[in-house]
């Protein structure tokens, strides 16, 4: 039986189980087509000791992340998210040319480029070359390995701890969490904060945002797992804000547990609260969100027959991890959507990893004219929205799959 990767209680639990899945970043090129794809299980369990909802880890992270397609900076959105992020926190905590900003999983420098424009010295680390090579171009200090409690040492030994530590999006996908919470509080100067920023288990579970579910994600975190963990290393949460970033997620503001200058705040609280009120404590709260799955896949797929049995053509708009676990749970291939299209060039004249879905430039929708656009990025929908209303000129419309299955005008 797999065993929790914080606690190693027994995993006796499923939260809900998506079946074989490939990895979601692994786009093909034209000539892997006809090989052997390997496919691993998407069954993700929770913990009935510390409910920290989790999948095995079926694949390293060295795997996984060593070479990404996915840049930040194609995003404007999360560009703007971490632009004001900077603000706050230079504002907030008073950094300035003596400050050490650290960024774990900075990848091509998206957020540490704003401190940089202030003046604040920066160090990103970041694993996949390929990213980060961006980032030094921008001529941001980056190194490329993944962080853990041995590089936290190093980084020790040579003087360099954070006044702000902080990691975007990097805590779900650590599989030696123990290891990388350790590594966190080496690496964090006596009075220094840690920033984070993570999907929140609440909104996945009331959204029904199951296609977040995906191997390079380990970890699926609500505010009372994400204490008991950083608890269990000495550090405490102060402070949570909650943004409408990736569908819903948590920024938590921790400290050393003997920094007592920042008492923990009425929000936290609050939070807390909240998620023990809706049970989250409790195994029934968990065992209900399997049935809801299974249904939204059902009505994904009535509308879909329904939209191709009127003979109109559908074209999907982004290549993201999440459309993968969506696109090979519910079985949707070229039979419903023609292709799909990304902003990402590393994507373009490749295919959706097990679906075979081509990938085009953002051209291709203004030359074929679909009737329909399925956008798989349902968390930046607005931003797609807006980009593509020309294709309203033709009566195109939009195909929202989450939380329920919807057509927009
Ligand atoms: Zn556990």
């Amino acid at each position: 039986m797999p065993s929790c990767r914080f606690c190693s209680s027994p995993l006796k639990h499923t939260f809900v189980n998506l079946g074989m899945s490939p990895l979601c970043e692994s786009v093909l090129p034209a000539d892997k087509l006809n090989q052997m794809e390997p496919f691993f299980p998407l069954h993700a369990y929770v913990c009935d000791s510390c409910f920290l909802v989790q999948l095995e880890e079926y694949v390293s992270p060295a795997e996984i992340f060593t070479e990404y397609a996915y840049y930040s900076s194609y995003s404007d959105t999360w560009l703007k998210h971490a632009k004001s992020y900077t603000d706050l926190m230079t504002d907030q905590f008073k950094l300035g040319k003596h400050s050490q900003v650290i960024e774990v999983a900075s990848n091509d420098g998206y957020l540490l480029q704003y401190f940089v424009e202030k003046g604040i010295p920066v160090l990103g680390i970041e694993p996949a070359r390929n990213v980060a090579q961006v980032a030094f171009d921008k001529g941001i200090p980056t190194i490329v390995e993944f962080f853990d409690e041995k590089m936290a040492r190093d980084l020790a030994l040579q003087g360099k701890q954070a006044d702000l530590l902080l990691g975007n999006n990097v805590l779900a996908q650590v599989p030696g969490i123990n290891s990388f919470v350790r590594g966190m509080k080496i690496a964090l100067k006596v009075q220094g904060i840690i920033t984070m920023e993570f999907p929140h288990l609440v909104k996945l579970m009331e959204e029904n945002q199951f296609d977040t579910i995906y191997h390079e994600h380990f970890s699926y975190f609500s505010f009372i797992s994400v204490e008991k963990i950083f608890a269990g290393h000495g550090l405490v949460i102060f402070d949570v804000e909650e943004l409408p970033t990736h569908g819903g997620s948590l920024r938590i503001y921790a400290r050393h547990a003997e920094n007592s200058t920042l008492p923990v705040s009425e929000r936290a609280k609050e939070l807390k609260k909240r998620e023990e009120d809706a049970g989250l404590t409790r195994m029934d709260a968990y065992s209900a969100f399997s049935d809801k799955v299974k249904e939204t896949k059902r009505k994904l797929l009535n509308l879909l027959i329904e939209i191709k049995e009127r003979g109109k053509t559908i074209a999907g708009y982004g290549a993201p991890g999440k459309g993968n676990t969506l696109l090979n749970y519910c079985g949707i291939m070229t039979d419903f959507i023609d292709y799909t299209v990304d902003r990402n060039p590393y994507k373009h004249g490749r295919y959706t990893p097990g679906t075979h879905i081509p990938i085009f430039t953002t051209d291709k929708i203004q030359e074929t004219k679909p009737d329909y656009i399925f956008i798989l990025p349902w968390n930046l929908k607005e931003e797609i929205m807006k980009q593509n209303e020309f294709i309203r000129e033709w009566g195109g419309k939009f195909i929202i799959p989450i939380p329920v299955p919807t057509v927009l005008n």
